[in-house]
């Protein structure tokens, strides 16, 4: 069973002591004094009126603080909603309207930005901002160091305990907003339990790919050296919050923090600090595979490269074990809708099945059933929706009966991916069904002919998206970043993709960009900004 309540995950951790747990920049932080820090922000939510159910925002890049504000407010029952530190003035106005959030906790540089939307957030009682060195005048503000202090002091404050609140594994516990890849974005409304069913769903999973193979799973060894993980994902979405950095709490992990993400500066961590695992969304790890400067770091710790979020080339599982042979590749499915991993497989699964993100974890369920009707099951082999049913599907949208009602239907999340199963279980994300195109009645999926285009030598970065024709609906068009130094021609690549996929399939058109495709915080990429990019130059 997974722990009852993230609080309880929090108590659990305190026995890890005086090992560190979070490193950023020149500070480090032990699990002991993490655990004051928590329990001294979870007191002043509590003097400030903060309940069981209260929504406490935060909106800050990966700092300790957020960590902090996370596990004080999950274990005084608040209903913890992160919102996007990408996200301009407008839309952070909008996260803290929409989930009615009692308490803020910002960072300066944000904090600056929600300055002038502060008036049109009526629901705040107060807002905590952390690393401001100014002084602020606002009747709502306090700083966040005046409460609990610097990171370096926390081991410094008081041995006291949470403060008592009951809280069970049915209570509501997160709101987490989707990525707005295809819409506005959602706050998705977890269970204490879903959020931590991504720990044990982890632990058995990784027993499981022993069982299959016949082999006995290796029993922990408590004298081993303590794990450290890399986190170059953001906090603010399931993949960094509840695949690394809950299950890094319980199991007593170190968590390095990055500024932002710099492959140069990843390097250097993973040398410095003795990574294990790196990774998050798979454009991390291409860069961490294709820079030059690698070689000039031992990165021979690193035993394992994850990722999930955004679709992967088949291609990029050799290329890992290629250039880290000792570190298995692992891949993961997941939506903001079910806390993080549904699939997810590594090592020998992987390799043997570089297209596929795994079979389900343990805990869960999958099914692929027809498009059109939602409820009729299709066989193995068969591509249609995916639908996912476990303990980590949230309970709904937050706020939106309707779009609850479309897509969470008797303890199942409908996707809005395509996909097939095979015999054993082994799900294949096709596409998703928003970014199918259909041309002249027959269907494109983007991401097979991206797979094609990432396959070719010269390429780094490819999208596909589809422009409009008059006769046919849509056309694909590609836009392609080539390797720094590599050349091809548009005839080349898409004699390429000729060679692999059926004519229909082909590229009307590439256009080359000249920087790594824009994407968002989860690895995505924004195809409406690449569509726009074909429309100005139509027009
Ligand atoms: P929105 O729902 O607001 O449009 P979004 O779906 O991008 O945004 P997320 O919840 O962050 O928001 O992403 C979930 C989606 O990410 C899945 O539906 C799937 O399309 C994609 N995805 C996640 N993991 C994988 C993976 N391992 N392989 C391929 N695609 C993946
Ligand atoms: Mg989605």
């Amino acid at each position: 069973n997974a722990p009852p309540s993230i609080r309880s995950v929090v108590e659990w951790s305190r026995q890890h002591g005086e090992k560190i747990f979070l490193v950023y920049e020149d500070e480090r932080v032990s699990f002991e004094a993490f655990y004051r820090a928590v329990s001294a922000f979870a007191r002043e939510l509590q003097a400030q009126g903060v309940q069981k159910g209260d929504r406490v925002a935060i909106v800050m890049r990966n700092l300790p603080e957020w960590v902090v504000a996370f596990y004080a407010a999950a274990s005084v029952g608040a209903i913890v909603t992160p919102l996007n530190a990408w996200w301009t003035g407008p839309e952070l106005e909008y996260g803290v309207t929409d989930s009615g959030a009692k308490v803020l906790v910002v960072d300066a540089e944000r904090y600056e930005r929600m300055t002038e939307h502060l008036p049109n957030c009526p629901s705040l009682v107060r807002v905590y901002v952390s690393r401001e060195r100014d002084e602020i005048a606002h009747p709502l503000v306090k700083k966040l160091e005046d409460v609990i202090g610097a990171p370096n002091s926390w081991k410094d404050l008081p041995a006291e305990p949470l403060p008592p609140v009951e809280i069970g594994p049915e209570d509501d516990a997160t709101i987490f907003y989707t990525s707005g890849t295809t819409g506005k974005p959602k706050g998705a409304l977890a269970t204490q339990r879903a959020v931590n069913s991504n720990i044990m769903a982890g632990a058995i999973g990784a027993a499981r790919s022993f069982l299959r193979r016949g082999e006995a799973p290796p029993q922990p060894d408590p004298n081993a050296p303590q794990r450290a993980s890399l986190i170059s994902v953001p906090f603010f979405h399931v993949t960094g919050c509840f695949a690394v950095l809950n299950p890094s709490l319980f199991g007593g992990a170190k968590l390095v923090m990055m500024y932002k993400w710099d492959v140069i500066r990843a390097f250097e961590l993973i040398e410095r600090e003795k990574i294990n695992q790196a990774g998050g969304v798979p454009t991390i790890a291409w860069q961490l595979i294709e820079h030059p400067a690698r070689k000039n770091y031992d990165l021979s710790s690193l035993e394992s490269v994850g990722y999930g979020g955004a679709p992967s080339a088949p291609e990029l599982v050799r290329k890992i074990k290629e250039t880290f042979p000792k570190s298995a590749p692992s891949n993961g499915w997941g939506m903001t809708e079910t806390c993080a991993s549904v699939t997810g497989h590594s090592g020998e699964d992987y390799q043997n099945r570089p297209d596929s993100c795994g079979p389900a974890v343990p805990v869960s369920e999958l099914q692929i059933r027809d498009p059109n009707d939602g409820v009729t099951v299709l066989p193995p082999g068969q591509v249609g929706e995916l639908w996912a049913k476990g303990p980590q599907v949230c309970k709904g949208y937050w706020n939106k009966p309707e779009e609850t009602a479309k897509t969470f239907v008797d303890g199942w999340v409908r996707t809005g991916d395509l996909a097939k199963l095979d015999e054993e279980g082994f799900c294949f994300i096709i596409d998703r069904a928003k970014d199918m195109l259909i041309r002249g009645g027959e269907n494109i999926y983007c991401v097979e002919v991206e797979n094609v285009l990432y396959d070719h030598p010269a390429v780094m970065d490819a999208a596909i998206v589809g422009i409009p024709h008059r006769t046919l609906g849509e056309e694909p068009a590609a836009v392609v970043t080539l390797k720094p130094g590599a050349s091809a021609t548009e005839e080349e690549l898409r004699a390429h993709v000729a060679e692999h996929l059926a004519a229909f399939k082909v590229p009307v058109k590439v256009k080359f960009w000249h920087e790594i495709l824009p994407r968002n915080a989860n690895g995505k990429i924004l195809k409406n900004e690449l569509k726009k990019a074909f429309e100005e130059e139509q027009a």
